[in-house]
């Protein structure tokens, strides 16, 4: 068996002893003669692994008490409409800050409910920074400010969480939650699909301070409600079972790696790596303002864009896989979050100089 390094943004690589774990537990979960598959939601197995999951993340995040914890399904997709739907209240606008795709598709879909304002926009440089916060338009009638903490696509990431001016801050956190420490206390609202850092695909955590839930607008379906999955202990319906059981020992592993502080510094040398060799040669290049690189998304391109197709294809020969842009913007793409190896980092690393010898 060989396993190769995948780079794909989502569903992406799971660290290896958490699918060894898996694997042991595939016929027999703990001795109950059971596959977690196959359990009730609400027998005593699955509500200790639910437990325990809920517990592990409250402890890695220091997630406060007048927070609720819910595993959804509906990916962050559904969170694009649920947020507008929970969170107005008696208000008709909410704020967004645009900088790339997917805050492009929060935007798009909250506009079926509200009135969008936009708080700041990337868009006249490509989404290749952040607006300066000082130039953010923050209306002060909006039930909340939203923004996404990474772009996927983009591979514009925030390194602070921003000021949002009294309203509650929403944010869309799928693709770096649990890669770097944050202040939970300073959020309304985090969201995130569990593809990339926590899981495979299949269920999206909602963390939301409690104040905020139980007034959804007129027509709100049950399932969209989020202060029903509250009360339910997001059992209102049948949860993604499985996910949530490999989900938990994702947790349980990133808190041997020493916890979100643990798993940052590895994520901060992987990062600063493969941004010097793109740097230090003018074969590669990425756009993006160095203030703002993602350390989960490295988008580059090649000075010869007809090169990229026979990268992507020769780096697959060489167990580097997935290394292709979106196909929304082409060029070439690393995703490296938390359960890629630095050993990873350093084999594209190595793939690309031997690369630009051949070709450059
Ligand atoms: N937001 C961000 C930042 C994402 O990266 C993605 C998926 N790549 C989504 C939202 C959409 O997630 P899903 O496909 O789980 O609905």
């Amino acid at each position: 068996m060989t396993r190769i390094y995948n780079f794909s943004a989502g569903p992406s690589m799971l660290p290896e002893a958490v699918l060894r774990r898996a694997g042991e537990d595939i016929l027999d979960w703990g001795g109950s003669g059971m596959s977690v598959m196959e359990m009730s939601h609400r027998g005593k197995h699955f509500g200790a692994i639910a437990e325990r999951a809920e517990a592990d993340l409250r402890e890695l995040l220091a997630i406060p008490p007048e927070y609720k914890v819910l595993f959804l399904q509906g990916g962050a997709t559904a969170q694009f409409a649920m947020v507008p739907m929970n969170l107005l209240r008696d208000r008709t606008a909410a704020c967004y800050v645009d900088t790339g795709i997917w805050s492009g598709k929060a935007m798009e879909e909250a506009s079926r409910y509200c009135q969008v304002g936009v708080a700041a926009t990337a868009k006249a440089g490509g989404f290749t920074t952040v607006p300066p916060r000082s130039e953010w338009r923050i209306d002060s009638e909006a039930a909340y400010l939203h923004y996404t903490s990474n772009e996927t696509i983009n591979g514009v990431e925030f390194q602070d969480v921003p000021d949002s001016a009294g309203l509650p801050l929403v944010c869309d956190m799928s693709s770096n939650i649990l890669s770097r420490p944050v202040d939970v206390s300073r959020f309304g609202l985090i969201y995130a699909g569990a593809q990339k850092n926590m899981g495979p695909a299949g269920i999206t955590v909602v963390i939301v301070r409690e104040d905020l839930i139980g007034k959804t607008i007129p027509g709100t379906p049950t399932v969209f409600d989020y202060k029903k999955h509250a009360d339910n202990g997001s059992m209102l319906n049948t949860p993604p079972t499985y996910i949530w059981y490999l989900l938990g020992l994702v947790l349980d592993w990133l808190k041997q790696q020493g916890g979100v502080a643990g798993i940052e510094a590895q994520n901060i040398r992987k990062a600063q790596k493969l941004y010097a060799a793109i740097d230090a040669s003018a074969f590669y290049s990425n756009p993006i303002d160095p203030a703002f690189r993602s350390r989960m998304n490295v988008p580059f391109r090649l000075a010869d864009a007809g090169l990229e197709k026979i990268f992507a294809a020769e780096a697959a020969g060489h167990g580097l896989v997935a290394l292709e842009g979106h196909r929304s913007v082409g060029g070439l793409r690393a995703s490296i979050y938390n359960a890629m190896p630095e050993a990873g980092v350093d084999a594209l690393i190595a793939f690309m100089a031997d690369f630009e010898r051949r070709y450059g």
